[in-house]
């Protein structure tokens, strides 16, 4: 199903995010994994693919097995790592795969790499351009509520987002926040530039508190004194620290949730346990019997 179509028959949707494996090794159970969260019927799952190129020949593989459990998939796509050609050879691989939808992406910058290199393409939006030209697929596009970690200011980022929407983005999905105060600004002023497209809130529920610092410092997302005062409480006792992290993200969607937000996103990190924590939190909120 194309996921441009769902927001016309769904007020709000619930989706998951999941990774593929790094090698051949962790397949198995990364598709375990992701089978397990499949089970739990969301509207749609994402994929990630790895901008290095490392892990990208798999998440075609695991989108079709999200597929297979009946669920809509979305790939991730970045064209950081790739020129034209190789582009066209994944959407064939996708197309071929029976993927109806993408996340179009620059991608995150590899080590050593030299943006300011010749290449077929500058910004996510010319993805857009090239996956709308080769037609079939709903796109996706990142956005980023705090602003883009690169963009000197809020408001040319945003004007770079109307861009990217125009060239033909069906639904934007966020970058991961802590205080919706950010997100609710932040539709407020894509809303002023015309951006009118669905936007589906990002959320982490935050179970382990190291891995936290690298995700911050990439993203540039900033964290509520609350939710400092839960991971400083919490870090040393894995148990309490994964219960805590899984209602602070239910607690921040039902907010969104009771404010009209089109959709929230979970990054599950590949944990069947938090997706489906989440799941059974959420499902009366989202009108899941
Ligand atoms: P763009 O839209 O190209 O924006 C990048 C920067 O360029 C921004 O600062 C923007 O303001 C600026 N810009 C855009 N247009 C112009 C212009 N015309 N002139 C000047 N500046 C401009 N990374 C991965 O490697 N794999 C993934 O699977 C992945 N999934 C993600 C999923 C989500 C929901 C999000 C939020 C991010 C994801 N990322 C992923 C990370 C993403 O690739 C990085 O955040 C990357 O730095 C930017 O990607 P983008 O698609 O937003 O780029």
């Amino acid at each position: 199903m194309k996921l441009k179509d769902v927001w016309k028959k769904k007020e709000v949707t619930l989706s998951f995010e999941a990774f593929p494996p790094k090698k051949d090794s962790d397949f198995a159970s990364v598709a375990s994994a992701v089978e397990k969260i499949a089970q739990l019927k969301p509207d749609f799952m994402s994929v990630t693919y790895g901008a290095g190129g490392g892990t990208s020949a798999y998440t075609g593989k695991i989108a079709q097995i999200v597929q297979a459990q009946g669920v809509t998939a979305l790939a991730h796509l970045t064209w950081v790592s790739s020129g034209r050609d190789r582009i066209h050879h994944e959407l064939d691989a996708l197309r071929q795969a029976g993927i109806e939808n993408i996340l179009a992406l620059r991608g995150d910058y590899p080590e050593g790499y030299d943006p300011s290199a010749p290449r077929d393409y500058r910004y996510a939006r010319d993805l857009v351009e090239e996956i709308r030209a080769y037609g079939g697929f709903s796109i996706g596009g990142a956005c980023y509520p705090e602003g883009h970690v690169e963009c000197p200011s809020q408001k040319e980022d945003l004007r770079h987002l109307k861009e990217k929407v125009d060239c033909g983005v069906d639904f934007l999905v966020t970058q991961m926040f802590f205080d919706n105060s950010a997100l609710y600004s932040f539709l407020y002023r894509a809303q002023q530039v015309g951006i009118t497209v669905p936007v589906l809130a990002g959320i982490m529920p935050v179970t382990n508190a190291a891995q936290m610092t690298r995700i911050l410092s990439l993203s540039g997302t900033t964290l509520p004194n609350r939710f400092r005062m839960i991971l400083d409480k919490f870090r040393e006792r894995p148990d309490a620290m994964k219960q805590a992290g899984i209602v602070y993200a239910a607690e921040q969607m039902v907010d969104l949730v009771a404010n009209g937000v089109r959709g929230v996103h979970v990054y599950t990190m590949n944990k069947p346990d938090v997706a489906a924590g989440i799941a059974e939190n959420l499902s009366k909120v989202l009108g899941r019997t």
